[in-house]
């Protein structure tokens, strides 16, 4: 796809290859360490709750640009303050997303709930957001980071990624290269992300309160989200963690008196144990009727609720909202999870936009040169040109809908199709960007199942940064960058979803640029 023949290979880590039998030792020892340190998730294909698989990773750490690195760590925070300020800007949002919520019946779904809750006042006028900004650096603008997305809901691979960091660094001792290891930063995503989590609940000051994981019918990515909760109970033992699906919380949740989210926790627990014979529905009504034990809940960390299939029934979408218009802090708030859509992220590429939410005009520049070029596709003048530039050379692009979760953009040749398909008001769902161009690296990557000795592979890495930021409407009361993930794909594939099949965890191996070779 984005890479070609010509596309430069950066200078590794180590020399490649090593010897077979040196390899296979060192390939079975990493695959160990990464189970036995919870780098690892459940099985899609052979899925037990009582056994975990190694998470597909990368061998030795792949080269990433110190400059680049460096320069998305300190742009973390002028992003969080960015997206904050997006996030309570109503008119931006709503005109933003006009076009698309005629078209896209999730976004609408989502919109509606902020209209809802917008029309009757915000009863939490705390926000988290707990941030990913991911960045593929373009070969042909001497390796600068180009912004890929931000992800404002579900920010995932905090937890693995910080236990990633001394896997690599074990496999590169065991390898005999100890100087290597200065060049690996330091990783500390999930205390960051959880510390994000336990201030909200300090905010919230109810000692009593938990804080509720919004998780799916079935976590494939297990470790990451229980690291999260064994590093909160662990670190804070007097703040409860309690996961439910939105199902669940459909069936168990309700306001109390101050529109305190209220979870029916032991009693339901109980109930469906009791009267597994019942029904559903007399078991719903049960519940709300006998519940002596309501749990409150303080803050809401959304690992689900990102993509349709989240929202089996009405039912989950009528949870939404109970949340929503509860005084429970959310991760993220509906305005927040909105921010984070791609159409948002294209309006924000326009120019002039970033003058909107940014005062420092330094700041406005070094913002303005991670976008790459992004396209309306609105049934206007603009949108129209935009979509003929498309069908003209689709090689250059991406089409994205509003889409979360990987596997849903249209690459290069077949955009056409694609665009050919949708109605005028159908484009109007999808966006337009510039292919970016990342350098490739070689190395191992190692799948459960994959071939032993694994082959040397051309991969391209996609750096993710943490971000942490809460706030009201009027002020951020903290704001800060919370590390770090790099994903590495092969080079052959359009997107590197690690559950997927096609992604490896991996952590930045930082090089200089020479003068003669730069990064090469
Ligand atoms: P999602 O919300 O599904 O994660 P993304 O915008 O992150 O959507 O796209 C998914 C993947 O597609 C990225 O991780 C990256 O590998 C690839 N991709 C997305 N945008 C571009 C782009 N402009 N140029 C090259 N690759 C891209
Ligand atoms: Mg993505």
């Amino acid at each position: 796809m984005s890479v070609d023949d010509n596309t430069p290979v950066l200078r590794g880590c180590i020399k490649l290859p090593l010897p077979e039998d040196e390899l296979l030792e060192v390939t079975a020892k990493a695959k160990d360490y990464a189970i036995m340190h919870g780098a690892a998730m459940r099985s899609k294909t052979n899925f037990s709750p009582d056994s975990l698989n190694f998470a597909p990773f990368v061998l030795v750490p792949s080269s990433f640009p110190r400059k680049e690195f460096e320069k998305a760590i300190a742009l973390q925070p002028i992003i969080n303050r960015l997206m904050h300020n997006v996030a309570h800007d109503e008119e931006f949002i709503t005109t933003t997303l006009a076009e698309t919520i005629k078209v896209d019946e999730f976004t609408a779904n989502l919109f509606n709930i902020y209209r809802k809750a917008l029309a009757h006042g915000f009863t939490q006028a705390y926000s988290v957001g707990l941030l990913r900004s991911d960045y593929l650096a373009h070969v042909y603008e001497g390796c600068a980071i180009k912004q890929v997305e931000i992800n404002t809901i579900a920010s995932s691979f905090g937890g693995i990624a910080t236990h990633l960091v001394p896997m690599q660094k074990f496999v590169l001792q065991e390898l005999g290269h100890s100087d290597k290891l200065q060049h690996m930063p330091k990783n500390e995503a999930l205390s960051g992300l959880c510390d994000g989590m336990v201030k909200a609940w300090d905010i919230y000051a109810k000692p009593q309160s938990v804080i509720l994981f919004i998780i799916e019918d079935v976590s494939y990515n297990i470790c990451d989200q229980r690291f999260h909760e064994f590093y909160i109970r662990e670190t804070y033992p007097h703040i409860k963690v309690l996961r439910r699906t939105l199902t669940d919380v459909h069936r168990e949740g309700k306001l109390g008196q101050h529109k305190e989210l209220l979870l029916c926790v032991s009693l339901s627990l109980s109930l469906s144990l009791s009267l597994s014979l019942l029904t559903a529905s007399l078991s719903l009504s049960l519940s709300h009727f006998f519940c002596s034990n309501n749990t409150e809940v303080a803050v809401i960390y959304f690992r689900a609720g990102y993509e349709p299939g989240h929202y089996p029934s009405q039912g989950e979408w009528d949870a939404r909202y109970l949340m929503e218009t509860s005084l429970a802090i959310k991760c993220p708030s509906i305005h927040y999870h909105l921010a984070g859509t791609k159409k948002v992220q294209q309006a924000l590429a326009q120019p002039a936009v970033l003058e909107r939410f940014i005062n420092d005009p330094e700041e406005i520049k070094a913002v303005g040169k991670i976008f790459t070029g992004l396209y309306s596709l609105d049934d206007n003048e603009a949108g129209n040109a935009n979509y003929e530039m498309a069908l003209q050379t689709p090689q250059n692009f991406v089409l994205k809908p509003q889409r979360e979760g990987g596997g849903n953009n249209v690459y290069g040749l077949d955009i056409p199709d694609a665009l050919k398909r949708m109605s005028r008001v159908e484009r109007s769902a999808w966006i337009l960007m510039d292919l970016i161009h990342p350098p490739l690296s070689q190395g191992y990557m190692v799948r459960p199942g994959g071939k032993m000795p694994p082959e040397i592979v051309d991969m391209v890495s996609e750096l993710g940064i943490f971000g942490v930021v809460i706030g009201d409407a009027d002020h951020i009361v903290h704001n800060y960058q919370a590390g770090h993930m790099l994903r590495t794909k092969l080079s052959t594939a359009n997107e590197g979803g690690v559950a997927a099949g096609l992604g490896a965890l991996d952590s930045p191996y930082l090089i200089d640029s020479d003068d003669e070779d730069g990064y090469f």
